[in-house]
């Protein structure tokens, strides 16, 4: 285990587990679909989740990145920035949003109503780990892999400073590491 971890919250093989009941749900749920269905993964958090999950899905699906930060820096605070757009359009697409953590709720309640703006038939949101303790936007995640605890994760895609996110589990960082 990385010496800065405090201890492993979810281990690889949970997570594992939790990708493939997932991706059953979301073929369950669009199975007989239309439409083109997209998953837009947040970058760079939910890399490793979308990865993992992907491979699971048995149902045609493309895939796009979009980047988006706060303009203040760490906390997700007020509007977003996008740092990076899709490649691809989304008129009359059906979107699964991949996020890593749903926190305050502010990035995906501002990413989702952005793609709907553009004229996506339907957005839905797939996280790895919901914080529900911490939502300040009244949004709800439509598939969740775990929910966490108000303390600070990193692993599986989540980092600090940019550390850790190829940890292959989630876990607590040790105090010394941010104090
Ligand atoms: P929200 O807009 O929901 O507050 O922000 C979600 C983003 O905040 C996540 O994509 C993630 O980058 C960051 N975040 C929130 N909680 C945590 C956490 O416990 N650990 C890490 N590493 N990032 C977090």
């Amino acid at each position: 285990m990385n010496p800065n971890i405090k201890k492993v919250l979810i281990s690889e093989e949970e997570i594992v587990k939790r990708c493939r009941e997932l991706a059953k749900d979301i073929d369950r749920d669009y199975a007989n679909n239309p439409r083109k269905v997209l998953f837009v993964a947040l970058l760079k958090g939910s890399v490793p989740f979308l990865s993992e999950l992907i491979k699971r899905v048995e149902m045609d699906v493309e895939i796009d990145f979009m980047d988006v930060s706060s303009y203040d820096g760490t906390e997700s605070i007020g509007d977003i920035k996008i740092n990076k757009d899709l490649n691809t359009s989304v008129k009359g697409v059906d979107i699964i949003l991949v996020e890593d953590i749903v926190d305050t709720g502010r990035t995906l309640s501002t990413v989702k109503k952005m793609l709907q703006n553009k004229g996506a038939n339907s957005v839905k949101i797939v996280t790895l780990l919901d914080k529900p303790s911490r939502r300040i936007i009244d949004i709800k995640a439509d598939y969740i892999g775990f929910e966490v605890e108000n303390e600070f994760v990193v692993g599986f895609g989540l980092d600090f400073n940019q550390k850790y996110r190829n940890l292959p589990y989630v876990g607590v960082l040790k105090e010394e590491c941010y104090k």
